[in-house]
């Protein structure tokens, strides 16, 4: 398989304060993968790396070609779709104009499909179309959120901690709709958890990040029957 994303070295800063530490990991080209790690881990701080929004030192190449000197704006137009924490939607419009400003980076041609195609993903949406984002419930402006970042037509998707805040069978559809995303709609994907235990279902391939440091990778499987990871992470 090949990478679509390879980080070597990578050291991440906040003026003085190093947040990454020599992280090394590749993203498989179709594939889900997960980062797992505690508080202050060093997640988010990686999906920034990636698209340029912190300080960094070391390699991250995209498609075989380094991000690094990039803007962030370049790197959205390059493929790389990024839905942080928090959601983002923009409250006062409506669900369809957040699915429209979506596609602003794209030509006019195909955006009218790709939203009926974000409505059949999420029925919720559709039957929301005309209302405000802003009063979406939490898992429905999470749902908005993604599909918003899918409109971009991306290559790659990173995701950070989609399950905040929302409850458990919401965050089981999510996550299902996910993995649908991934297989039919080929979009990698990089997702960002302290909710272990769907992420590991869904994902192909894990990393776990202590301090800034990658300390354990593998398949997912594998990691998801490790003791130290079920301990610490699956609470079992
Ligand atoms: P969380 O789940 O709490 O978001 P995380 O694994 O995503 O945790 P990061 O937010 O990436 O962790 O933080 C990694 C480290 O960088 C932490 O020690 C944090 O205190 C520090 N850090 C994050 N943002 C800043 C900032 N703006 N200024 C200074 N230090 C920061």
């Amino acid at each position: 398989m090949t990478a679509l994303l390879n980080i070597k070295a990578l050291n991440a800063f906040y003026g003085q304060v190093q947040a990454l530490h020599g992280l090394e990991f590749t993203l498989d080209e179709g594939s889900v993968t997960t980062l797992l790690g505690a508080n202050g881990a060093g997640k988010t701080t990686t999906l920034r790396a990636i698209c340029n929004m912190v300080r960094t030192t070391g390699a991250i190449e995209f498609d075989g070609a380094p991000l690094s000197s990039r803007s962030t704006e370049n790197i959205v137009r390059l493929g790389i779709a990024h839905v942080p924490q928090g959601r983002g939607t923009f409250t006062t419009m409506t669900v369809e104009e957040n699915l429209q400003l979506g596609a602003i980076t794209r030509s006019k041609s195909g955006v009218a499909a790709d939203i009926e195609r974000m409505y059949a993903h999420f029925p919720v949406l559709k039957q929301r179309h005309t209302q405000q984002a802003g009063t979406l419930s939490g898992g429905e402006q999470q749902m908005l959120a993604v599909a918003r970042a899918l409109m971009l037509r991306p290559r790659l998707m990173l995701l950070d901690e989609p399950s905040f805040g929302l409850a458990p069978l919401i965050v089981r559809d999510l996550f299902k709709i996910l993995g649908k995303i991934n297989r039919e709609d080929k979009v990698t994907i990089l997702v960002v958890e302290q909710n272990a235990q769907l992420a590991l279902e869904i994902a192909d391939q894990a990393y776990v990040i202590e301090t800034g440091r990658i300390v354990m990778s593998g398949r997912a499987n594998e990691i998801a029957d490790n003791e130290d990871v079920r301990r610490s992470y699956l609470g079992y």
